[in-house]
Formats: C-alpha cells, structure tokens, sequence
C-alpha cells in the first residue's frame, strides 16, 4: 500500500510502498477515508531537530477517519465497515491520565513513548490503511458526518475544544475571546467558542482572506495582525483585555502580542507549535494572567467535538487533495494559502 513517510530529518516527506497492516489481538486495521495535513507535520519535516524525539520512519497523518477495515482477537467494540475517527493520543492506557482518557498526557514509560501517536512517531493516516494498536482510540462517526468532514476534528477541532473548555468559566457573557492565526485550529476554535460559551470573539491574522474565513464562521470582531494587533484589542475590549487569548500560531511576535492584550487574572493558552518564547516579567503579561501551553484533549472530549458537529454546531473548512499530491498540500501550507485545513484522502 501507500504511504507518505518522513524518512529523513529536515526533508520533505515521500510517498513509498509499505506492507499493508494485519491487525494482532486487540488491534484494528482502518482503511483511511481521510487524514488532515496539520502544521506541526511541516515542524516534523522542517523544524528543528530536538522539535521531536521520535525515530524514522514513520507515515504522517495525526488527523484520521475512514472504516474499520479488520479487527484483531478480541475485538468487540467496533466491526469491519463501521465508519470511524481515530484518537491520535496513543498512550500507555494504564498512567493515571491515561485512566482519565488523557492519554495526551500519558506519564507511561515504555512504548508507545510519551507524546507520540499516529502520525507522531507511530505510522499515521496518509496511507490507504492505518493499524490502530487499540479499540479504545475508535469512536463512532455520528451519522451524515463524512470522515473528510470528521478527519480535522480529531486534532483541529480537538486541541482548541480542550483549551476552550479548561478556560470555560473565564468566558462568561460580558467577556471576550482572541483567537490568533485563522488557520485548521484557528476556524475551529471560533466556532468552539461561538457553540459553547456566550463571550465575544475577535479573530486576529496577517492574512485578508484568513480574516474572511473567521467572520465567515463567526467571529464577532476581526483584527489585522502585527504590531498594532495588541493595541487594537484593547482598544476593542475597553482597554481591559480578552479574558482568554488562544495562539494558535506560536511565534515570539505572536506570543507577544497575546501577552500584550490578555486581561489581568485572564488565560493565555498556547497550541501553535512555531517555536516562539513568551517573555514574562511583572508588568507583562497582566497581573495574574495563567500561561499554558496545550497538546490535544482527552478520548471524552473527542466524543464531545464529534457531537458539536453532528449537532451542525461546527464545521471543518477543508481543501481535498488526493494522497499523490499531499506534499503539494504541505506546500500551500507552508507558504500560508490554504484556507481552513488541507485534508488528504487516500
Ligand atoms: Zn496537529
Ligand atoms: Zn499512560
């Protein structure tokens, strides 16, 4: 079968052939219908190399939905034909976070090793089949929910829900929301807001047509970024700040602006993995303001991503290529011109 592969540090990935995957008890094999091309693929392929601690090779694709294609002994929980997304967080099962279902935080030793999943260290979606070493990173697609419309949730819909929900009692009706970078996580992260709190939402990028896309699906206030963005968002909230601002691009002049205009006692909640440092002293940011950076959500809150959308409450923006023209995806990405999420199908 195919598969897009990084082999090397700091070069593109490429497409190889690779023995198709037979599940062993407990596992299951997925045909993918789809996979989400995200930026920290390009930070894999691209970055530094301490970015990652993982070894080569391994196929990419941390975003994935398809159909169980064959289970393994013991299987009972999903069946063959069954349409599906994949959990990417591939923990221990057995850590305290992992007894949570926050596998993303696994404190495992051993394999799978801590922060690696699908795609992430272990062979991902961008492939015509995936082997999942576990049922419990399955859930159910809901109905009339397509795995191409399903694939960006699992990541892009997941990792903003989780930095929204752990922020929820911040946004209360009165309060404001900044959302930074209007990319896959950004779109997403408005809509996640809009559906589940009643705060306001400014949406902040470089780029005209990002800022289409945000007003597009909801955003109440959009804010040209660069160095009057920080200005410009107190200006908007009074001169008090947003109670919760979300960098979703994750560098120094970003972080920057996000520590300029977060409300004292506010949230400043990290999930762009450009690299960029927050500097911090007494007077910036805010008095009390939290920092956190966050790395996806828990198995439960995909559950949750997937009932918003199968509500019509969220919806991926998506441009589809097929897999021969996936690293043309992960081109357009770098140079910034997709709107809303790249996804692959094989
Ligand atoms: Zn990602
Ligand atoms: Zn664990």
């Amino acid at each position: 079968m195919r598969a897009l592969q990084i082999s090397t540090w700091h070069q593109e990935a490429e497409l190889v052939e690779v023995d198709e995957p037979t599940p062993a008890a407990g596992q299951v094999v997925v045909r993918v219908g789809a996979a989400g091309a995200c930026h920290s693929d390009l930070h894999m392929m691209h970055g530094k190399g301490d970015f990652v601690p993982f070894s080569l090779p391994f196929t990419l694709g941390h975003e994935n939905a398809g159909w169980v294609h064959s289970v393994g002994d013991g299987v009972r929980s999903v069946e063959p034909g069954q349409p599906v997304a994949v959990y990417g967080a591939w923990g221990c099962g057995h850590c305290a976070r992992c007894l949570v279902g926050m596998e993303n935080y696994c404190e495992g030793s051993g394999t799978p090793r801590v922060g690696a999943g699908c795609g992430l260290g272990m062979d991902g979606g961008m492939a015509d089949y995936m082997l999942v070493p576990d049922s419990r990173y399955l859930l159910p697609l809901p109905d009339g929910l397509s795995p191409a419309e399903a694939a960006p949730l699992t990541d892009a819909g997941l990792t903003p829900y989780h930095a929204v929900r752990r922020s929820a009692q911040k946004l209360v009706p009165g309060s404001t929301a900044v959302v930074i970078g209007v990319g896959g996580l950004g779109h997403l992260a408005i809509q996640i807001l809009k559906a589940t709190c009643a705060t306001r939402v400014i949406a902040v990028d470089t780029r005209s047509d990002a800022l289409d896309l945000a007003l597009s699906v909801g955003a109440d206030t959009v804010i040209e970024g660069g160095d009057t963005a920080a200005r410009n968002v107190m200006a908007a909230t009074g001169n008090r700040g947003a109670d919760f601002v979300l960098d979703c691009v994750g560098t120094e002049a970003t972080l920057a602006t996000a520590a300029a205009c977060t409300r004292s006692l506010g949230d400043l909640t990290l999930i762009g993995v450009a690299g960029g440092a927050l500097s911090f002293s007494f007077l910036c940011p805010a008095y009390e303001v939290s920092a956190q950076s966050v790395y996806w959500g828990s198995r439960s809150e995909l559950a949750e991503v997937l009932e918003l959308a199968s509500q019509g409450l969220i919806r991926a923006e998506t441009t589809i290529y097929p897999l021969e023209q996936a690293l043309d995806a992960y081109r357009s990405l770098a140079a910034g011109e997709i709107v809303g999420r790249a996804v692959i199908l094989p």
